[in-house]
């Protein structure tokens, strides 16, 4: 049993409950899932006791996941819930799941692109049923780690309750911003004043601000996204709460699941490949020409991305004169669509240059890590990002925006960098690494190791985060 020298805290004994309304692969929207999929195997691998809780979806598939009931009828207000379970798949982590009406439909979110107010009731219930689901449980955390809006009411419900509350005695709450943005349904148009603390819980609350203010610490994604949000320009109206909490608010970098996304192993990709093997890439990318329609061409170079088609992404950077560009584009994702529009007006008008795939597609998403040379994030702003490292680890090249997570992972050892929010700005840069890209190979070729030797495993975050979860409960 390890003993922790610096405050007496064995590992072990630690317990944490990770809240969130996603988790990959079980409940998949975005980034938010994949961390949440990640972070609790690695935490387990340092000896703490993880467990995760999520909503039980309609979308969820319970025979692929084995899924088994095992707490019926828990009231939650007026309300009762079922307790089921499962594991984070490879792995001994629980995953509990809430059933109750308000979380059967198909869909995650109610609108994948926007906070909905049908979403409000929902998550406030999902706060609820946490707690009593940890009653029913006779589980008792250390630290409760939200995360986003979603889960953001349980530091205020503890608070609130507390006199009554015995079980969640010691309990302490750690609140994680995975994206600033989205701030509930009431969001931006509510007028946030510091201190709602204590505020009825009702349609206009804002719960981003209330994560904020009612947890013991707050952590996001990012060193640099950590300052980002202090100033108006990133701090979505929040800024003034958060600097309020700036002594007790951190930045983690997310980590990649380095098993989930593995060249040298990836069951989803044409031919696995490692940095020993690294010629063998070049079968995904042909295949993946092949698989677009093109003619297999090893010398063109293949530009990717992967995204949601949002605001956040900077997708209105990739213009028109891209099409003079000697490369071939392959853009998958869904999202808005006027984005979604002029990205396919691109495709219809030239067809030789611009595939795009309006479709969240697992499989083809690590086709296009694999098969690419160069990736693309151009984001207006990125607390983390996730594909900038997947991409790297898959040896295909990053081209990036200088902001949040991205700053503080891409750089001129491992891809390019451009820092002026201006599709001029992200054209020269794209322009710029097709120069080395055909020029200069061997340089090339450096570029694309240094990437796939990085370490974007959770190990390294995970002991971040432990480090917070200790300062809690000190
Ligand atoms: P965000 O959380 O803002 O959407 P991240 O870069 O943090 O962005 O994470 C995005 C994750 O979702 C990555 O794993 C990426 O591969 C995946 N993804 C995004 N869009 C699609 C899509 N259309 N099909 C498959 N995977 C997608």
């Amino acid at each position: 049993m390890k003993i922790n020298k610096s405050n007496g805290v064995k590992n072990n004994l630690l317990k944490i409950l990770i809240a969130a309304a996603e988790v990959t692969p079980i409940a998949k929207v975005g980034g938010l899932g994949d961390v949440i999929g990640a972070l609790p195997k690695a935490l387990s691998k340092l000896n703490l006791d993880a467990r995760v809780i999520i909503p039980f979806y309609g979308a969820i598939d319970r025979n692929k996941y084995k899924i088994k009931l095992i707490k019926q009828k828990i009231g939650v207000g007026e309300a009762l819930i079922n307790l089921w379970q499962t594991n984070l798949p490879n792995s001994t982590v629980p995953v509990y799941l809430i059933e109750h009406n308000f979380f059967k439909g198909r869909e995650i979110y109610s609108n994948a692109l926007a906070d909905d107010p049908k979403d409000t009731k929902k998550y406030l219930f999902l706060a609820h049923a946490i707690l009593e689901s940890l009653k029913a449980l006779n589980f008792k955390p250390n630290v409760i780690h939200l995360n986003d809006w979603h889960t953001a009411a349980v530091p205020l419900l503890l608070k609130t309750d507390r006199q009554n509350n015995e079980f969640f005695k010691q309990t302490k709450t750690l609140y994680t911003i995975h994206n600033l943005a989205n701030q509930g349904p009431a969001g931006q148009k509510t007028p946030v004043k510091s201190g709602e603390t204590g505020a009825k819980l009702f349609d206009g609350v804002n719960y981003m601000a209330e994560g904020i203010i009612n947890s013991g610490i707050v952590s996001t994604v990012s060193p640099t996204y950590a300052k980002e949000i202090l100033t108006k320009k990133y701090g979505a109206r929040l800024e003034n709460i958060l600097l309020k909490r700036k002594n007790q608010l951190y930045g983690i970098l997310n980590g990649i699941d380095t098993d989930f996304f593995n060249p040298a192993a990836d069951k989803l990709i044409k031919k696995n490949y490692s940095l020993e093997t690294i010629e063998n890439k070049l079968n995904n990318k042909l295949s993946l020409q092949k698989k677009m329609g093109w003619p297999e061409d090893k010398d063109i170079a293949l530009v990717g991305l992967v995204t949601r088609f949002v605001w956040q992404k900077g997708i209105e950077l990739i213009t028109e004169k891209f099409s003079e560009l000697n490369c071939q584009f392959v853009f998958l994702g869904t999202g808005e669509k006027r984005y979604e529009e002029a990205l396919l007006n691109l495709a219809k008008k030239y067809p030789g240059k611009f595939k795009v795939l309006i479709k969240f597609d697992e499989k083809l998403a690590h086709e296009i890590y694999a098969g690419s040379d160069i990736f693309l994030v151009p984001s207006r702003f990125e607390p983390c990002g996730l594909t900038q490292m997947i991409a790297m680890r898959y040896g295909s090249v990053p081209i990036a925006r200088a902001t949040g997570g991205l700053k503080d992972t891409v750089n001129a050892k491992v891809g390019f960098i451009f820092k002026q929010f201006a599709a001029t700005k992200f054209y020269d840069t794209l322009q710029k690494a097709l120069n080395i890209y055909y020029n200069r190979p061997k340089a090339w070729n450096q570029l694309k190791k240094n990437g796939m030797r990085q370490d974007f495993s959770w190990n390294k975050s995970a002991k971040e985060y432990l480090k917070l979860y200790k300062k809690l409960i000190k």
